[in-house]
């Protein structure tokens, strides 16, 4: 593979500086640390060689072209901005079924629960998917994630959760894999406990189908889920069966995750946060005692303002998170229901619109501090001997990413070194 040299970067993001500081810096203090910790580059040059970064710094320090691993391919960013590529910490890419007549109604004023009451919402998925053949499942999950390329992830979270049953589930995540291996973007699969089936609500049902989702979480492990979720609310589990699932899941080794906090406070983010969860997901209902348990852990707070934007939710206060010292990330949540959407870029404009964060911090949530939240620790930065993953964007400032709502500003999308987008256009991947 050549040695690809990628000079004329007006402004490079490393993402390589410290992490900021936990509590009890000031706001000013904390726009500063998140700005040191994009370690910002102007008039830069990247070399990648092998699918690794070899080289990602200023231009006056970079190696002799005639010092590198030959062949030697030189390409200009005209001066654009050159970022890691975007890490989405948290969707539902796989399902089948349409949902734009629910959405709709809702938007005339039928409430999600009251939708999901009369059996539409998740169980129309559900149904949907259940139908669904192997083949098309995978194949629509594969077009997701060539629309996510195209918006500048590459790295992504995809959750199973639309078959309620265990057998259903695993199904879900077999289908993961079989996209996973057939496409450039980093998958970490997780396994979702997300509701429980109308058959399964109540008594003895409800503890069966409880225990049986927690004696196959050693399973869901071994077939390749790198974690678990739990939504833990009213309508879905509780707070007893939460601990429990998560309490198994934590004893097979699988990451723990916890929908958390989102119609109702149940005390699930405490939970989570006791239990060294990697993250918890949404927070619109967090209380002072929540952001306390979470402040003495490393959980991080998974925001998705997608959900918040089409369910009319409050929206995540991200200053008392960073008021509380706890690291926040940025996800789609991608899903038929309640946030179809597949741009980090909205989502970042809509933490800054209306989250009160800073596109610093807003940058910091959708690449290294993502990419920690999904165990996927080497990717969401630009620092020698990391895969090669990188986005050129027709933008010269990391601000206008943040700024222009609505807009895909993605030009070049790199992954392990292959350029996967051009012009904005999914390329065949070669090199
Ligand atoms: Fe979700």
């Amino acid at each position: 593979m050549a040695t690809w040299v990628l000079r004329d970067i007006g402004e490079l993001l490393t993402v390589s500086g410290p992490s900021p500081v936990r509590a009890g810096t000031t706001e000013q203090e904390a726009q500063q640390q998140a700005e040191r910790a994009l370690a910002v580059v102007h008039d830069a040059t990247l070399i990648v060689s092998d699918g690794k970064v070899l080289f990602a710094g200023p231009s006056s320090d970079s190696p002799a072209l005639h010092l590198l691993p030959q062949p030697v391919l030189v390409q200009s960013a005209r001066g654009q901005l050159v970022t890691p590529g975007l890490c989405d910490p948290h969707t539902h890419l796989i399902w089948a079924g349409d949902r734009s007549r629910e959405f709709d109604l809702r938007n005339l004023g039928a409430s999600y629960q009251t939708i999901a009451e009369q059996g539409g919402g998740i169980a129309s998925t559900v149904k949907a998917t259940d139908q669904a053949s192997d083949e098309a499942l995978v194949d629509a999950m594969l077009k997701r994630l060539d629309t996510a390329l195209c918006h500048g992830i590459t790295s992504i979270e995809v959750k199973t959760g639309y078959g309620l049953v265990p057998a259903s589930e695993l199904r879900l995540l077999r289908l993961i894999h079989a996209a996973r291996a057939q496409h450039p973007i980093a998958v970490s699969p997780t396994f979702l406990c997300h509701v429980l089936p109308p058959s399964a609500r109540e008594g003895s049902e409800r503890e069966r189908l409880v225990a049986e989702l927690a004696d196959t979480l050693e399973l869901a492990k071994q077939d390749g889920a790198d974690a678990i979720d739990v939504y833990c609310d009213v309508g879905a589990f509780t707070l007893t069966e939460t601990r429990r699932l998560l309490t198994r899941a934590q004893q097979v080794g699988l990451l723990l995750r916890c929908h958390a906090e989102q119609f109702t406070y149940t005390g699930a983010a405490q939970l989570a946060a006791e239990l060294s969860a990697r993250s918890v997901e949404h927070l619109e209902q967090l209380d002072e005692a929540g952001r306390a348990a979470m402040a003495h852990s490393q959980t991080v707070a998974n925001l998705l303002p997608g959900a918040a934007l089409t369910l009319r939710l409050p929206w995540p206060d991200a200053a008392a998170l960073r008021h509380a010292g706890i690291a926040i990330a940025l996800g789609t949540d991608c899903n038929p229901g309640s946030s179809y959407t597949q741009s980090q870029q909205l989502m970042m404009s809509l933490a800054c619109t209306q989250m009160g964060m800073s596109c610093a911090e807003a940058w910091l949530a959708v690449t290294r501090q993502a990419a920690r939240s999904i165990g996927l620790g080497d990717r969401g930065q630009l620092v020698p001997g990391a895969p090669a993953d990188f986005v050129v964007w027709s933008a010269d400032d990391f601000r206008q990413v943040c700024q222009q709502l609505g807009h895909n500003l993605v030009r070049s999308v790199w992954v392990g070194g292959i350029e996967q987008v051009r012009d904005g256009v999914r390329t065949a991947g070669s090199a």
